[in-house]
């Protein structure tokens, strides 16, 4: 299935977003949302000191940013009251958008970054302007859908992948000589010295010197074949080139 996604959206045009989702989930009434929700169920935690905001609903984002106020609401000066709630708005701001950033970093990593086998194609949308929604998002959007439907290929070009190596953290790697997968950067690396894969190395070297002193001995003079056992055989640099590659 193709995944049309909102890549082009700019980070500021996005966080100028976020803040007004807020904003706006206040106007409608998310402080009495939540005092019901604190007085319900978190209340009688906070007073025996057990509250979790680990798990269940409590992690949610725009609960716990708001514990120190809901917790001193009627028990402290009013303008200690406003200022706890104006640290409560800015942490749940904050929260928002690394979140959506996170989002973000993900659906670049793992359909851009190092897509496996299976992965679609993806589309990137400009949804910059609201205004513009119908015809450059979900006109553009439809008509992608509609081609997966009917199998044919969209007038849309897909997001270039990005393989980037230094923000791909998770990329993983081939092992041909001891044929295990490697996932990650420094694991990879940690795997290339470490004494099992020296050892499939070792006899992996062996096994080719010992076939290519067989059939090329006679037409290699001593010196060269030297040189060619250090670098390692042809066949040795093959597997390296599809290792990395
Ligand atoms: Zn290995």
């Amino acid at each position: 299935m193709p995944a049309p996604h909102d890549q082009l959206c700019g980070s500021s045009v996005l966080d100028e977003r976020l803040d007004k989702r807020v904003d706006d989930m206040l106007a409608t009434g998310l402080l009495d949302e939540l005092r019901d929700f604190h007085r319900r169920y978190n209340q009688k935690k906070v007073a025996e000191n057990s509250q979790d905001y680990q798990h269940g609903i409590f992690q949610s984002i725009g609960f716990k940013e708001f514990h120190e106020y809901l917790i001193t609401e009627g028990k402290c000066t009013p303008e200690t009251s406003n200022q706890l709630l104006k640290k409560g708005i800015e942490a749940l701001k904050q929260v928002t958008k690394r979140y959506a950033r996170k989002q973000n970093r993900w659906v670049k990593n793992r359909f851009l970054s190092r897509p496996g086998p299976g992965v679609p194609p993806v589309y990137g949308l400009e949804v910059s302007d609201i205004s513009k929604w119908e015809e450059s998002v979900l006109e553009p959007a439809l008509e992608i859908v509609q081609s997966f439907i009917q199998g044919r290929k969209p007038a849309a070009t897909p997001v270039k992948i990005l393989c980037n190596e230094t923000e791909n953290k998770r990329s993983y790697h081939m092992c041909d000589l001891c044929d295990r997968i490697i996932i990650g950067d420094r694991e990879w690396t940690a795997h290339m010295k470490s004494k099992s894969h020296l050892h499939q190395l070792k006899k992996r070297r062996k096994l080719d010197s010992d076939a290519f002193t067989t059939v090329e001995s006679q037409s290699i003079s001593p010196d060269c074949d030297k040189e060619l056992k250090e670098k390692g055989s042809p066949r040795q640099n093959d597997e390296e080139l599809k290792s990395s590659g």
